[in-house]
């Protein structure tokens, strides 16, 4: 990954590593605040469920999104955790979680989100309201139509930087590092199916109490 990384680096010139490294730790705070506030605010207000707990049981499918950058190769294991730890519904998980593959992308719209504005800075170009709230918008949509393979949220990108009016090639300043975002993005995409499977479960109650207050790492 690294050397993929250093071609971007030799072309554009070192002196890009800054501003670009701020951006990877920008989107980075942000995924952050989505796991820890969104993520543990939905759990706790409407599930009555421990995020710590949650991110402990579901941490081996968020390694593999992490790691091949597809949620599509992580939805297996983010299906057999969510049911068989988390205690989720059989249910309401075979039709939440392969629909939410597809569709639920938050990684992917705050990355586009954030990188964006990157690109709208790099060319100097003044993000107003307006153009900020159609930034909202269209990576919103544009995360619906992102396939979950490694990669697609920065192609989507040029969707919205065309929806906007930022110039398309801007999308050339990041993907040469699009990999570091793509990590993060992507655990993201999948927990928030995971998320979503089980609350819903819950509020059907066909959540599973005893799978979910058994410590699982104990017997591994
Ligand atoms: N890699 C992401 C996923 O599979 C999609 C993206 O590139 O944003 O969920």
């Amino acid at each position: 990954m690294f050397c993929l990384v250093a071609r971007t680096f030799g072309q554009i010139g070192i002196s890009v590593i800054v501003p670009l490294g701020k951006s990877v730790i920008a989107v980075y705070i942000a995924l952050a605040i989505q796991l820890i506030v969104v993520y543990g605010i939905m759990l706790r207000g409407f599930a009555g469920l421990s995020l710590t707990r949650y991110i402990k049981k579901l941490s081996p499918a968020m390694a593999i999104a992490f790691s091949t950058c597809s949620s599509a190769a992580a939805l297996p294991a983010n299906m057999d955790l969510t049911i068989n730890r988390i205690g989720a519904s059989k249910d309401i998980s075979s039709f939440v979680l392969p629909l939410g593959n597809t569709v639920n992308m938050n990684g992917t719209a705050i990355y586009q989100g954030v990188a964006a504005v990157f690109i709208a800075q790099a060319y100097g170009i003044p993000v107003t309201p307006t153009m900020a709230l159609m930034i909202v918008l269209s990576a919103t949509l544009a995360s619906i139509g992102t396939a979950g393979v490694a990669g697609a949220g920065a192609i989507m990108l040029s969707m919205v930087l065309h929806t906007v009016g930022l110039p398309i090639e801007g999308v050339g300043l990041i993907f040469g590092i699009d990999r570091i975002y793509d990590m993060g993005r992507t655990a993201m995409n999948i927990t928030g199916d995971s998320v979503v499977a089980a609350i819903i479960s819950k509020q059907e109650k066909e959540f599973d109490e005893k799978i979910w207050n058994t410590d699982f790492a104990k017997d591994e």
